[in-house]
């Protein structure tokens, strides 16, 4: 029989068949397992959002549960405008102050500290505002960060641990008047001491407020509150007018520290 100019025999065929079976099998394999690293890696970001979010709720207003904060439709709504949910089909369970899912894929876990309090020292809040704090070479000349370039500069400092700064996380964090396409972030020097907040990029000093401020590398938060008892912002512009008062006069008088960061 002569080979070659009539096709192939069933013998090569098969080989043929059975090859490209092996290499189909593997691709689809290594399909399979890409998705699955791609879900693992989707679904802590999710839990870290919540985490991260969770932080920020209790910092402006809520004492409710971490459970009850994943669980709640009224409570999420708030703040999402879609749910973080594991891509797998995994559950979310608060364990010790750690968001735990329930897929046996998915055993990494987020901090989202415990109770009504923030842990100041393993909590991503923590991490995106210590990353914030060490940006710092857009303002030097008193140019603020947009928030795209913001988000840009975090990523490259924060690597796969990485979320966006959202309007609605320095809304939360800094108050309302710092969201939308305005949004800054400043380092101002009053004397010696550099304070970081977020700034609506105005030079209107007067209208500087925050929830959060960050002083010669302490944390503070806001003492402010409301008649219903919910946390409102104090004035950051004081802090950096230091109008009467010395700069640790006007921090005691409108903010309580929440602990040092170190950057
Ligand atoms: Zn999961």
């Amino acid at each position: 029989m002569q080979r070659g100019s009539k096709g192939f025999t069933l013998v090569e065929l098969i080989v043929v068949i059975a090859i490209l079976s092996v290499l189909l099998g593997m691709a689809v394999l290594r399909i399979a397992s890409a998705r699955e690293d791609a879900d693992k890696k989707a679904c802590y970001t999710d839990r870290a959002l919540i985490a991260r979010t969770y932080q920020l709720a209790l910092i402006k207003n809520s004492s409710t549960s971490l459970q009850n904060f994943i669980d709640d439709p009224a409570i999420y709504g708030t703040y999402y405008s879609v749910k973080p949910t594991c891509p797998a089909g995994g559950t979310y369970t608060a364990i010790n102050g750690k968001i735990v899912c329930s897929h046996p894929e998915h055993d990494n876990e987020v901090s989202a500290g415990s109770g009504t309090t923030v842990e100041v020292t393993s909590n991503s809040l923590i991490l995106t505002i210590k990353a914030l704090a060490s940006i710092d070479k857009y303002n030097k000349n008193g140019n603020p960060l947009d928030g795209q370039k913001l988000n840009e500069e975090l990523k490259e400092k924060l690597g796969d641990a990485f979320l966006p700064v959202e309007d609605y996380i320095i809304e939360m964090a800094f108050g309302d008047k710092y969201k939308g396409s305005g949004l800054t972030w400043r380092t101002d020097s009053a004397g010696p001491t550099t304070i970081y907040f977020a700034g609506d990029g105005s030079s209107n000093h007067s209208n500087w407020a925050a929830y959060l401020v960050v002083v010669d590398g302490v944390l503070y938060k806001t003492k402010l509150t409301e008649g219903n008892g919910s946390i409102r912002t104090a004035g950051v512009a004081q802090l950096y007018q230091k109008t009467g008062t010395s700069l640790q006069e006007a921090l005691a008088k409108d903010f309580t520290v929440v602990g040092p960061i170190d950057y």
